[in-house]
């Protein structure tokens, strides 16, 4: 690539400060860090109560930045937003970034870590990726203290009349392993009750969503309670309390719960904690990080993951409403690259047609930038497409997208550079986006659909407003689901809709912006203790699988400790 260094290499060089001296000028003293080494720091129960009550009398901004359609290729979101961070304190803001932490599965899956990249990364990249402060290995042992104790009952009492066929807590594990989709447990003579069973990677849990917008312990406590494990005959519920499990779970998650911070290459702070999948889950980083941040800073930078009919859906419509938040402008990255991928339906990727392709192919993939931007105005939120520019693409490229935005849509647009320059090259975004945050009425604000709305009210919403589908068949047990979630008593609750990334519609060979089309659902089932309805459309992937050449085997360590093929 011209000779441009690897994310590693840049990582090596940058220079790191202790991290109690990058937060010293943010209100943050020695006294309330818990130090995991030099740079990295888990924030005190008592920081993040003095802080969060420090934010009540202030007007942060809170800036989501979310991306158009995915591509294979990557467009850049989590560049975007360290990028941002940056360039928001180099022109004079007092900004903080937060971020989910990364999971092993996909790390040692396809090559592409986390931590961003380029200039703007969050550091340091390696301990990140890798086991960073342990919260993913506390999660997952927390579940799996779930399901032993589950199964302990199952084999050992006869205390619930339970259908095994009607056990709804999976096992969990940190690791992409196809192997472990589906089981039977329970087998041999002391093995307990034989069962099928599955595992689901750890950042699927529920326990990772609860965990992700809990508001304190006492509120983890309560959310870890309620989450509902297993039905009995008669369609009770049985739930992790009834398990005696609340408390053990909760203790196993104490400092997981406390949010991390590290700092980018050119020093700002960020916050990298909790990683909950956003389809069958809400896909942001924990709420305790973003409320805490206000304390801190005035900007508060944050990605959701996938493009916005998955994250940014997620976070309007369920994050900002169970956390009381008010998003101030949101980011849109697009890529010419993926602008051309969307203009020529490719499926699979051709990197190398994409890279041919030129401005004709461009400029047909602007349906999906337009849906995408459409879909955040109703939000009532100012929009700011930040077009995140590669190496490949060209000058002309570059303007016809420019042009598209202020002249055919009046959205405002900046070329942004900050991954082959830092803040440098992204001081046009951060203008764009004060000047939106400035204008923005927190009054216009407003989630897509009310509480007190059908369930399938709120399901049709999403799917029509935000996917662009014609209509909503239900099929398989989603009638049934929906009567069931109505009789326990969650109506009331936002719906998670879980549905492929790549695609606006449900079909992941259909790109741009697919219109006339029926989005089947086909089951529903309570995440009680995150506070939201899971609605499944299509396969939804749980459990990732490795590759034949997976990204773990170019990955090596020298005798020194020297690590090699992380990114
Ligand atoms: P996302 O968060 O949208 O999945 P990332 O920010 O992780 O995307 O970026 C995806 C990959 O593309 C990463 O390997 C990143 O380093 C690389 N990348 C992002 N932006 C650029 C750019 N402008 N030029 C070159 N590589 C980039
Ligand atoms: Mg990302």
């Amino acid at each position: 690539d011209g000779g441009f260094p690897t994310d590693y290499e840049i990582a090596k060089s940058a220079e790191k400060e202790h991290i109690t001296d990058v937060l010293d000028s943010w209100g943050i003293g020695s006294e309330d860090l818990e130090l995991f080494g030099d740079y990295k720091a888990k924030l005190s129960h008592d920081a993040v109560t003095r802080l969060r009550d420090n934010a009540e009398n202030k007007e942060g901004n809170l800036i989501l930045v979310t991306g158009m359609t995915p591509t294979p290729m990557g467009e850049g979101k989590t560049v975007t937003t360290v990028g941002l961070g940056q360039t928001l304190n180099h022109v004079g803001e007092d900004a903080m970034i937060a971020i989910r932490e990364p999971s092993l599965g996909p790390v040692f899956g396809v090559k592409g870590g986390a931590a961003g990249g380029g200039y703007s990364q969050v550091l340091p990249m390696e301990d990140i990726n890798l086991h960073f402060t342990g919260d993913l290995h506390a999660l997952t042992s927390a579940h799996n203290l779930i399901s032993a104790m589950l199964d302990a009952k199952i084999s050992q009492s006869d205390e619930f009349d339970l259908d095994v066929n009607d056990v709804s807590w999976p096992r969990s594990m940190d690791m992409n392993d196809r192997a472990l989709r589906n089981m039977v447990v329970g087998l041999g003579e002391s093995g307990g009750t034989p069962r099928e069973d599955r595992f689901l990677l750890t950042a699927a849990s529920e326990l990772m969503a609860v965990l992700c917008l809990a508001e304190d312990l006492g509120d983890l406590k309560e959310r870890v309670a309620r989450i509902i494990v297993a039905y009995e005959k008669d369609g009770g519920v049985i739930t992790v309390d009834d398990l005696d499990a609340t408390g053990p779970v909760t203790m196993l998650l104490k400092d997981a719960i406390k949010p991390n911070l590290v700092q980018t290459i050119e020093g700002t702070p960020a916050f990298v904690h909790g990683g909950p999948f956003a389809n069958i889950a809400h896909g942001t980083n924990s709420l305790i990080a973003d409320k805490t941040a206000f304390g801190m800073g005035d900007y508060l930078v944050t990605e959701a993951g996938f493009g916005s009919d998955l994250g940014a859906e997620k976070f309007m419509n369920i994050v900002c409403r169970l956390g009381d938040m008010t998003p101030n402008a949101v980011v849109l990255v697009s890529t010419v690259r993926a602008l051309k991928y969307h203009g020529m339906g490719m499926w699979p990727a051709d990197l190398d047609a994409v890279t041919e392709a030129g401005v004709e192919e461009l400029e047909a993939g602007f349906e999906n930038l337009d849906k995408h931007v459409a879909n955040l105005q109703k939000f009532g939120v100012p929009v700011v497409v930040a077009l995140n520019r590669f190496p490949d693409d060209s000058d002309e490229e570059v303007q016809a997208v420019l042009d598209h935005c202020r002249e055919d849509l009046g959205v405002r647009i900046a070329e942004s550079n900050v991954f082959a320059e830092g803040s440098e090259g992204g001081v046009d975004l951060a203008e764009h986006v004060i000047e939106a945050a400035d204008e923005a009425d927190e009054d216009d604000f407003d989630h897509l659909y009310p509480d007190e709305a059908s369930i399938k009210e709120k399901i049709e919403t999403v799917a029509t407003e935000v996917y662009g589908a014609e209509s909503v068949n239900y099929v398989g047990s989603a009638e049934d689901d929906i009567a069931r979630m109505e009789e326990l008593g969650f109506g009331d609750m936002p719906v998670c809709l879980s549905k492929t990334f790549h695609s606006l519609s449900d079909d992941a060979s259909k790109k741009g912006a697919p219109s006339g089309w029926e989005l089947d659902v086909r089951e529903l089932y309570p995440s009680a203790g995150a506070g939201f309805l899971v609605v499944l459309t299509g396969d939804v992937l749980d459990m990732p699988g490795l590759p034949a050449e997976p990204a773990a085997a170019g990955m090596d360590i020298d005798e020194d400790g020297n690590i090699s093929g992380l990114f």
